[in-house]
């Protein structure tokens, strides 16, 4: 892989979006990440170990599969997998967790805070601090822990501790203020391993810059296989770091179109969903968590409840980067129903073997509508984020009894 020291793209703000709304007591911890992160980003050894590890512990460069059967059965364009399910925990949140990790311990931190949706990013995490040799705390809404068992009982077995969060709708917004609490009241040893590229500057462009070994990976691997570029990427997006993962390698490709696919739960007018995009009324820009971006709040600015049968993507804000995407028309934002997304993971499971998490299922139901419209020399390359057995208690739940 190219080895070259380039200077990261940090942006504090993407058009009006991003910035840094946060208490004045975090000010410092943040302007010290950057730094840290400009630093080791330009860092020979630090890039040299970030890219060992993710070949030889993540097991980078994870495959494109070439999905015949889908395709065919679609009967319109040719799709291929980014295989981000094959990475090392099963999901793509390894490749920023590793990143941040790595550069938590060259600033001498000792442990590591982390919230967590889905608890791929807890895991994530837990896993890290182990290889690391670090503390780790992660913050989860009890609404969470009770739908992602195994992923609770996996990270306790890394050796991580999981608070439980009360608070609020008990789910991931509310595990993001305890762990910021938590970094405020412990500054000094501790970093917030934040999940997705989302909060406060540098956070966005960080997690981006983490995570775009998924594109460039998938944009050298597509030309290898299908001999050019796709005309479509598809990725799923909660926070948006595995869209924001696969697209930075595509942006300046005029002709690859994007998108992105938010949850649409039990529905867009059903006020049960968590499509920041795709809700003209709530979904408007606001203050969460450190940034300014699309955000589900109603004219009070009281925060809407979402709802997805993903916790990775039941979320009511998004990463910044993408409300300027939204916004600039670059990428397109669509949306995929619950009942949408099991009937893409079924589709998946029993025509490519594979079991796709229901957050990446959003992005396969966005292929489902698509490619069927598309002519059969037409590429799609769709990202699968994240591996489906976590959800498999909630998918039987739903699908067990026609089995
Ligand atoms: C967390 C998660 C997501 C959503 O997070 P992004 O930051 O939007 O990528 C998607 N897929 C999987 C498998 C996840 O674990």
């Amino acid at each position: 892989m190219d080895m070259e020291l380039t200077k990261p793209r940090l942006q504090a703000k993407y058009g009006p979006y991003g910035g840094q709304f946060i208490p004045e007591v975090l000010m410092p911890a943040v302007q010290e990440l950057e730094q840290a992160f400009l630093e080791a980003h330009q860092n020979a050894e630090f890039q040299q170990e970030f890219r060992r590890l993710l070949r030889d512990y993540v097991g980078r460069p994870t495959a494109l599969t070439y999905a015949e059967r889908l395709s065919k059965k679609l009967g319109g364009a040719q799709i291929y997998l980014k295989r981000e399910d094959l990475a090392h925990t099963g999901a793509h949140k390894i490749n920023n967790a590793l990143g941040q990790g790595l550069l938590a311990k060259r600033m001498g931190k000792q442990r590591i805070v982390a919230e967590t949706g889905a608890g791929q990013h807890g895991v994530a995490s837990a896993t890290v601090a182990a290889l690391l040799d670090m503390e780790c705390v992660v913050y989860m809404g009890t609404v969470d822990i009770e739908r992602q068992q195994p992923n609770v009982q996996r990270m306790k077995l890394l050796g991580a501790k999981v608070h439980p969060v009360e608070s609020g709708s008990r789910t991931l917004k509310d595990a993001v203020n305890e762990a910021i609490r938590d970094w405020v009241a412990n500054v000094k040893d501790t970093h917030y391993l934040l999940g997705s590229a989302l909060g406060p500057h540098p956070y966005p462009s960080m997690v981006r810059e983490f995570q775009s070994v998924i594109g460039r990976e998938a944009r050298v691997q597509i030309l290898e296989q299908a001999g050019c570029l796709p005309d479509v990427c598809i990725a799923c997006v909660g926070g948006g770091s595995n869209a924001i993962g696969l697209f930075d390698a595509f942006q300046n490709d005029e002709a690859v179109k994007l998108i992105g696919v938010e949850a649409a739960g039990n529905g867009l007018h059903t006020g049960r969903h968590a499509a920041r995009f795709g809700d003209q009324k709530m979904g408007r820009p606001g203050v969460l968590q450190g940034t300014y971006t699309y955000l589900l709040h109603d004219e009070d600015g009281q925060v809407m409840e979402t709802h997805s049968i993903s916790a990775g993507l039941d979320y009511a804000a998004v990463g910044p980067e993408h409300a300027y995407l939204h916004d600039s028309g670059r990428v397109e934002y669509t949306s995929a129903d619950d009942e949408g997304v099991l009937d893409a993971f079924q589709l998946m499971a029993s025509s490519e073997g594979i079991l796709p998490a229901l957050e990446s299922s959003h992005a396969i139901a966005e292929v489902i509508r698509l490619a069927p419209q598309m002519s059969k020399d037409q590429i799609i390359l769709v990202n699968v984020s994240g591996r489906g057995d976590k959800d498999l208690d909630t998918i039987l739940k739903f699908i067990g009894g026609s089995l």
